[in-house]
């Protein structure tokens, strides 16, 4: 039996990216998985079809993150879509993956920039995972996605690396209260990863691609699929004595 057989999970940006990579791994390893976006409704079809014709099991839903309300849109359409499946309610690992990214120092941010990254990096994952708990069933697991340069100074992307670190406090911080119910509570933190979303500055533009790829102890990049592996560990029955914990998955980028 594969090792996520009768759990459900709900991936958010699993539509493309990294996270389409982990929402197609869990389904590999047997969990019914629903695939959240914001305004790309064909690239998370694909993603669900990609699974099915896989002979996994997916679904869409759809809420855009960073708007009044973001979190109860979102659970409202992950109940509508799951009691539409016919499986059970509720919800066995929450990947807490979508995010936008921003190049802005300290001078170069602005309130508009620093409330807009906040909202949808920090503030949707805080009220998704307030809903969340009701949902959960014990033994469940939460995995935020979080960024290695919480560990790198990176002053250029200072705004961003800020929220990731409030990622993984509130990683860190739910881990101990959640624990009581057998959920354990962990970040990834990845290095720079070959998306479509960065295609324009890394993977059509060598020279770039091999300066990034210098950072890590392998000399590349990171593949989606790098990250989904680690997420999946985190998702299952193997990593329950795993809690609280930021997991680099950096290719040991700048060790
Ligand atoms: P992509 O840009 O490739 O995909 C982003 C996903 O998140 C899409 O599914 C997108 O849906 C969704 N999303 C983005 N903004 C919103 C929003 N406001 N509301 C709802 N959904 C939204 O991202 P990556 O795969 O590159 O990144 C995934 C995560 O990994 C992020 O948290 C990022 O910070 C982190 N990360 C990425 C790295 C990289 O090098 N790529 C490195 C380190 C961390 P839609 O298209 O419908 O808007």
């Amino acid at each position: 039996m594969a090792r996520l057989s009768g759990k459900t999970a709900l991936v958010t940006g699993g539509s493309r990216g990294i996270g389409r990579a982990i929402a197609t791994r869990l389904a590999a390893d047997g969990a019914l998985v629903a695939v959240h976006y914001g305004s790309n409704e064909t690239a998370a079809k694909e993603t669900v079809s990609a699974i099915t014709e896989a002979g996994g099991h997916a679904f869409a839903v759809g809420a855009e993150l960073g708007v009044p309300g973001d979190a109860e849109t979102l659970w409202t359409a992950f109940d509508a879509g799951l009691a539409d499946t016919g499986a059970e309610p509720g919800l066995d690992i929450l990947v807490n993956n979508a995010g936008i990214a921003s190049s802005s120092n300290l001078t170069g941010t602005d309130e508009a920039e620093f409330d807009r990254i906040f909202a949808v990096n920090v503030k949707a994952p805080f009220f998704i995972l307030q809903r969340a708990t009701g949902r959960l069933r014990d033994n469940g697991r939460i995995v935020n996605i979080s960024s290695a340069v919480t560990r790198i100074a990176a002053p250029g992307t200072l705004t961003y690396s800020v929220t990731k670190g409030a990622l993984d406090t509130l990683s860190f911080t739910l881990a101990k209260q959640l624990g009581a119910r057998g959920i354990t509570v962990n970040a990834v933190a990845p290095g720079i990863v070959d998306v479509d979303s960065n295609a324009h500055v890394l993977r059509n533009n060598p020279q770039q691609l091999a300066f990034w790829g210098s950072f890590s102890a392998f000399g590349r990049v990171g593949q989606p699929t790098d990250i989904a592996d680690v997420v999946a560990f985190l998702a299952s029955d193997d990593s329950r004595w795993v809690t609280g914990q930021v997991i680099d998955a950096s290719g040991g980028a700048r060790l």
